[in-house]
């Protein structure tokens, strides 16, 4: 398979139902996240209970960083500071600087940090490029449930195929 579209963890599920343990035992040591589709709904910054819990938990065994495409710093800045981490707006993702430069920050090694995300032309890709784990979630609607069909995914995965 392309490498740049290599999913080390294809999980069919949101992202609070990926068991921490599973993760440890990937030797995962920091989660870099993405927030709309991941997190939060685009639509919304409402977050779930689910995801609140899930994260706070994370916390416990993990470094967190959300990483955002969103230009909009109000929004990333608020759904950050609700949750209590670090964050990166407007980043560009499948484009590496600004990931890298978190990579940097959060000082792992690059085998023991993956990327969790719900799209593979951005979060996946970008995942790849800067050598780290990855892992693909269930892409979240406004009440925190993951969305049935996911039109932007089945278009991914048709063009992934043809590149492969
Ligand atoms: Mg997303």
């Amino acid at each position: 398979m392309n490498s740049l579209i290599r999913i080390t963890w294809e999980s069919n599920l949101p992202i609070y139902e990926i068991s921490q343990s599973e993760l440890q035992k990937k030797g995962i040591q920091c989660l870099l996240i993405d927030i709309d589709g991941t997190l939060v709904s685009r639509k919304s910054t409402k977050i779930a209970n689910a995801v609140k819990k899930w994260i706070s938990e994370s916390k416990k065994y993990f470094s967190l960083y959300l990483i955002s495409n969103n230009p909009s710093k109000k929004r990333i800045a608020k759904i950050a500071k609700e949750l209590k981490l670090k964050y990166k707006y407007n980043a560009s993702k499948p484009r590496k600087n600004v990931t890298l430069s978190a990579i940097k920050e959060v000082g792992f090694e690059s085998k023991n940090i993956a990327i969790i995300g719900d799209r593979i032309f951005t979060d996946i890709i970008v995942g790849n490029r800067c050598n780290i784990k990855t892992i693909l979630v269930k892409r979240l609607n406004r009440d925190g449930f993951p969305i049935k069909f996911n039109l932007t995914l089945k278009i991914e995965k048709l063009i992934s195929f043809f590149i492969k």
